[in-house]
């Protein structure tokens, strides 16, 4: 098979949506509720009344994160796990990188909602989660990359790849990547290398300019820190291909990593419920990948918002995951869906996200270090007990800190490990900030969600 013919099967593959859900999608909801039904006590008791053959997922009720985490036992479809195993396995440091019960990779991030979860994932459902996701871009990549030559740079620096990310806690990549680059490294290949984004600025560039890498791939706040330091010129790497998860920037960013990098952008909108949900493409805009993800943009009350108005939230729904079914979840992020047909011809929904600013904390002089977002993630992974963080800029040196502790943990100490910890975490990256204990709980936005961090801003938070 040519690479062409390749990519236009994908395409196939990946463009069944059209006005009306497409006849695959529907059919793996249909499958998915009644696997739900059958194997979790949870849906099963959530579904009661609800019609024996669903093809359209508006007839089901929402669930959440809270919800599930408190059902956490009833809601999985394998009745080994518990959450009590669970919780015991994510809070010891030797296991990261293992499985649990044998057979699960585990991922703890906090996401943008700041309430931690424990996301459990098989080998086969990741499979899919990466097939869904990697094979179409890259695809596209080298179906452009052949005309620029890119994808010679990257067969000529043997794509060498260095990712940064959030070492230390569990996540689902981080094992993945971990175990890539051991393996790499005891074969004495070493093609991939894993930093940590709490490595400090000068330390990143140093082992990305030994290394070289020809795939770079990181959150956007820390890739934009990295564009900058390329500007610099302290920085002095060729990648081809440039991926930015996590956090949106704005447009003019994009644009700004593609020119000092001379590299291809791929970003994705993902969340550690659907790992990716989106291919975006030329024109800046996520395409759904509609054959495995629904996502459903909704007003207050779970009411489909029309093409062009920003939704309320939205209802996610990821018709690979089986261990854990996630079903018309509310994500709790408010995306706006394009109303015509997209130029770049991908026929899937297209959507723009809101409120996924990248913020940066910042040294007096205004050099960028880290983003927020990584500093409470990594925080809600070091610090047991957390159940929801925020951190609020009080000032342009101080930080206030709003935590609600774990009803199982002894709140005092959840307090104190909390500031030693962000205390640490911030002097790594050559912060600077007064640390002050919030008295008031964590505010939420508008659509309900946690917002990790809320930056100083002259019009107040909102
Ligand atoms: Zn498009």
């Amino acid at each position: 098979m040519t690479l062409v013919n390749m990519a236009q099967r994908i395409n196939v593959l990946n463009g069944s949506t059209g006005e009306r859900l497409g006849e695959l999608q529907s059919r793996r909801l249909t499958e998915l509720v009644q696997f739900a039904r059958t194997h979790s006590p949870f849906y099963r008791g959530l579904y009661d009344g609800v019609p024996q053959h669903v093809t359209d997922p508006a007839v089901l009720p929402v669930t959440n994160k809270a919800v599930l985490m408190e059902d956490f036992d009833d809601w999985s479809t394998d009745r080994e796990i518990t959450r009590d195993a669970a919780e015991a396995f994510v809070s010891d440091p030797e296991m990261i990188g293992h499985k649990f019960l044998g057979k699960y990779l585990v991922s703890t991030t906090s996401g943008t909602s700041g309430y931690r979860g424990i996301f459990l994932m098989s080998e086969e459902e990741l499979a899919q989660a990466g097939r869904i996701n990697l094979l179409p871009q890259v695809v596209d990549f080298l179906k452009k990359g052949i005309v620029s030559g890119a994808a010679l740079r990257l067969v000529r620096g043997r794509l060498r790849s260095a990712s940064i990310i959030a070492t230390g806690a569990h996540h689902i990549l981080n094992s993945i990547r971990l175990r890539s680059s051991e393996s790499g490294r005891r074969k004495g290949s070493n093609r991939n290398i894993v930093l940590s984004v709490l490595q400090p600025v000068s330390e990143l560039v140093r082992e990305l300019n030994a290394f070289q890498p020809v795939m770079l791939s990181s959150y956007a706040g820390i890739i934009s820190i990295l564009a900058s330091e390329q500007e610099k010129g302290t920085l002095s790497i060729r990648p081809a291909l440039v991926a930015l998860t996590g956090e949106g920037l704005p447009t003019s960013e994009y644009a700004r990593i593609e020119r000092v990098f001379g590299a291809r952008v791929i970003d994705s909108y993902g969340c550690s419920e659907a790992i990716t949900m989106s291919r975006s493409c030329e024109h800046r805009w996520h395409h759904i990948l509609s054959d495995w993800i629904i996502v459903e943009p909704v007003d207050e009350d779970w009411r489909p918002v029309p093409p062009g108005t920003l939704s309320h939230t939205t209802l996610l729904t990821v018709l690979y995951r089986k261990t854990q079914p996630i079903i018309r979840y509310d994500l709790g992020d408010a995306v706006l869906q394009r109303p015509d047909p997209c130029p770049c011809g991908n026929p899937n929904p297209a959507v723009r996200v809101s409120g996924r600013a990248v913020d940066l904390l910042r040294t007096p002089d205004g050099a960028a270090k880290t983003s927020a977002a990584l500093v409470v993630e990594s925080l809600a992974a070091k610090v047991d007990g957390i159940r929801q963080l925020q951190l609020l800029q009080t000032g342009p040196a101080t930080l206030e800190v709003r935590l609600v502790p774990d009803h199982r943990v002894e709140s005092e100490s959840v307090w104190t490990n909390t500031l030693a910890v962000l205390a640490r975490l911030l002097a790594d990256n050559e912060l600077e900030y007064t640390l002050k204990r919030g008295t008031a709980p964590p505010e939420l936005s508008p659509g309900g969600k946690l917002r990790q961090f809320i930056p100083a801003a002259p019009s107040g938070s909102g």
